[in-house]
């Protein structure tokens, strides 16, 4: 199984048989090994349909540990659509992991029920920028000891005008977590962010 010699572990190949993928997709080639196995910030130049979301979601599902209930990884996205199919597509991923438990957040929806959600335990957020800033200026989420934040589609978040959003969210994360950066295009701005909050990243280009 092309998969298993990506190094992933039997609970996700069993969910991605399940989804009948065959091999794996060149960016999920490329990345997957690195975010396995090194400890290090990445940027990756990858369009939506490539398979970018399993190339972070099956690394990030396979460092959480589900045992513990504290929020250990972030994925920002720009849209609540993009929001709700990231959350979809991890679920899927993470189905035979049940206590591992992945949270949409995002606006236009009851933010009690998403503060609810939280409460219950989310090892994983997904969530929009505005959002995520509100609950974090109410208190309703901790994010001080994620290892891991995704900017998805970074490229769209800063057109959407998310940056200060963005600066103030990653305020709130520790140093010590890696930074997964995914774009479709890389304007300055996006080089920008990722000179900012990153340290050394690799760089992958499908
Ligand atoms: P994405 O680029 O992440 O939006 O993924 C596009 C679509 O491709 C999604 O519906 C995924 O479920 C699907 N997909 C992701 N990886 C693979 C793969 N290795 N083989 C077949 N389909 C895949």
């Amino acid at each position: 199984n092309k998969f298993e010699a990506l190094g992933l572990g039997e609970s996700i190949i069993k969910a991605v048989n399940d989804m009948g993928f065959e091999a794996p997709s060149e960016v999920q080639e490329k990345a997957i090994p690195i975010l396995l196995n090194e400890d290090t910030d990445i940027v990756a130049l990858a369009q939506t349909g490539t398979g970018k979301t399993a190339a972070f979601g099956f690394p990030l599902i396979e460092k959480i540990n589900p045992g513990s209930k504290i929020t250990q990884g972030l994925i920002l996205s720009p849209t609540r659509e993009l929001c709700l199919q990231i959350t979809n597509e991890l679920k899927n991923y993470s189905k035979y992991i049940p206590e591992l438990h992945t949270v949409a957040i995002y606006g236009g929806a009851s933010i009690t029920d998403q503060a609810k959600q939280i409460k219950r335990g989310a090892q994983i957020i997904v969530a929009t920028p505005g959002r995520m800033q509100d609950m974090i200026n109410r208190k309703m989420v901790n994010i001080n000891n994620i290892g891991y934040c995704v900017l998805d589609e970074a490229d769209e978040m800063l057109n959407m005008g998310f940056y200060e959003d963005i600066n103030s969210i990653l305020s709130h994360t520790p140093d010590s977590k890696n930074t997964w950066l995914f774009s479709a295009t890389m304007p300055k701005e996006v080089s920008t962010i990722a000179k900012r909050f990153m340290q050394n990243p690799v760089e992958i280009t499908v």
